[in-house]
């Protein structure tokens, strides 16, 4: 069975509001027949996230949260819920993602608790993997992605794993211009997929990996078309609709 692509823009700390309701209209007015062919989703900030979700009813693009809290409810300040996330409508959550690792202390335990919160509120996780530079230079990519992908992954059982996106983000690649080679992504994403399959069996060959890494609209097509890319997690080229919906568009060729 082929993997249907899953392309979604994180939007990180842009968009009001107004903004995001705007741009959520411009792609479902712009999908055109990529509807249905390609899974598409969005990850506002949380303020803009129940907005968005409403303006695109009734379209082929879904909704995520960019990070979620493992506890249901409680003293967290500043924090959000899988099931807030959930009645906001989203449908999925990003948690790991090297601003959240680098930046605010996330670690693989954090993500393995975030994992299984989003799963029982019925969102599917997108998790995200990838080593630093230092570490590339060092030989160290496979090591740290493996640690990665096993911890914040532990304890789920197939069908649990069947509903997870990992995302294979080289952090020397995030928001720097700089895009690992089609060649490179390849490498990772098949030794995501063997790690995917000692944990979880056949399963693993309906998991989509994404590649994220300053991926546009010049690069997405090629990325995308190595067997083991399923579809990519985009930052700086998803906050405008022309590039993200070219992106979306590089998945179906
Ligand atoms: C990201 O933040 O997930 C990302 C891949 O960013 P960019 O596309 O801007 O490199």
């Amino acid at each position: 069975m082929p993997r249907t692509k899953f392309v979604c823009g994180n939007w990180k700390m842009h968009k009001t509001v107004a903004e995001a309701v705007q741009l959520v209209k411009e792609l479902a007015a712009g999908l055109g027949d990529v509807a249905g062919k390609v899974q598409v989703a969005v990850a506002p900030p949380f303020t803009a996230v129940h907005a968005a979700a409403q303006a695109a009813a009734g379209s082929a693009i879904e909704v995520a949260g960019q990070d979620v809290h493992w506890e249901a409810q409680g003293a967290f300040t500043g924090e959000v819920s899988a099931a807030m996330l959930a009645e906001a409508g989203c449908r999925h959550g990003i948690v790991g993602h090297s601003e959240r690792r680098q930046l605010f202390g996330e670690t693989d335990e954090a993500v393995r608790k975030k994992v299984g919160a989003l799963l029982a509120a019925g969102l599917a996780p997108i998790v995200c993997v990838g080593e630093t530079l230092a570490e590339r230079e060092a030989g160290r990519t496979l090591e740290v992605v493996d640690r990665q992908v096993r911890q914040g992954l532990a304890g789920l059982d197939a069908g649990a794993l069947g509903r997870v996106t990992v995302a294979y983000e080289p952090v020397w690649a995030i928001g720097t211009g700089k895009t690992a080679t089609s060649a490179q992504a390849q490498e990772v994403h098949a030794a995501i997929r063997k790690i995917l399959r000692e944990m979880g069996g056949s399963v693993a060959d309906a998991i989509r990996i994404q590649y994220g890494g300053s991926v546009k609209p010049e690069n997405a097509q090629e990325l995308m078309s190595q067997p083991d890319v399923d579809g990519a997690l985009v930052g700086g080229a998803s906050l405008k609709a022309k590039d993200f919906l070219a992106i979306v568009k590089g998945a179906l060729r």
